[in-house]
């Protein structure tokens, strides 16, 4: 059964991928049932994670027996043998899951996942080399872009915004980006208002179109 606020997820694969997945969830007091058909997986995660079964989720049955189908969510965390991934896909969609999430390696097996009857596809590896990529030359502390071009960044305050007030170096209307919080060195995040004057040395949280995100940040 389920606790108050606890969400319930089946994590199937305990790969580098789900079992993070699973880890955080656990962390967060979710009900998590892992699964995994290596028995060395299975060993790894048993004082991690509450229920943790050596099975093979491409078998409809042995789901059927473990009651997959009553999870509220189901993440797929097979990346390197798509055959799996995809029959275990299609299991849970057969049993009627309604929030199946999976992980692909490459964009052809999101498509198929996606057809098979995955409701979300993630790809770590590529967004997180989109991230790096964006880390890597300096300008922003932290990326994090969501699905429809919409992003957050923590970028170094530039220049042109140091000893103003947010109203007066207008932001928003120059560069199509709205400062969301300023973080100063030994002092709490603050939430950013018209009136807070930009130091030299803040980070700026920034929100809005990856573009102008992106523009934003390479001014410094
Ligand atoms: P990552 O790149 O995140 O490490 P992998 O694809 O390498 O992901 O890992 C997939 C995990 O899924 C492995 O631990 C593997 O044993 C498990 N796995 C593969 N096929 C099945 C299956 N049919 N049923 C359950 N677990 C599976």
């Amino acid at each position: 059964g389920s606790r108050n606020n606890a969400d319930s997820v089946v994590v199937i694969g305990l790969g580098r991928f789900g079992s993070g997945v699973a880890r955080a969830l656990a962390e967060l007091g979710h009900d998590v049932l892992a699964i995994d058909t290596d028995a060395e997986a299975v060993q790894a995660h048993a004082g991690v994670l509450g229920h943790v079964v050596q099975a093979d989720a491409t078998d409809l049955e042995s789901l059927k027996q473990l009651g997959v189908n009553e999870f509220q969510h189901a993440v797929v965390s097979i990346g390197q043998n798509l055959e799996a991934s995809v029959l275990t896909i299609l299991n849970l969609s057969q049993m009627g899951n309604k929030d199946i999430w999976a992980k692909a390696n490459s964009q052809q097996h999101g498509r198929i996942a996606e057809r098979v009857g995955a409701h979300h596809v993630v790809y770590p590896e590529a967004d997180m080399g989109r991230r790096v990529a964006h880390l890597v030359t300096g300008k922003m502390i932290d990326f994090i872009e969501f699905e429809d071009g919409f992003a957050i960044a923590k970028t170094r305050a530039p220049s042109e915004t140091h000893g103003k007030p947010l109203s007066g170096s207008a932001v928003r209307t120059r560069h199509g980006v709205t400062v969301v919080g300023i973080k100063r060195r030994h002092e709490d995040f603050i939430y950013a208002k018209e009136d807070t004057v930009v130091k030299p040395g803040d980070l700026l949280i920034v929100a809005g179109p990856t573009e102008a995100v992106e523009r934003f940040a390479a001014r410094v």
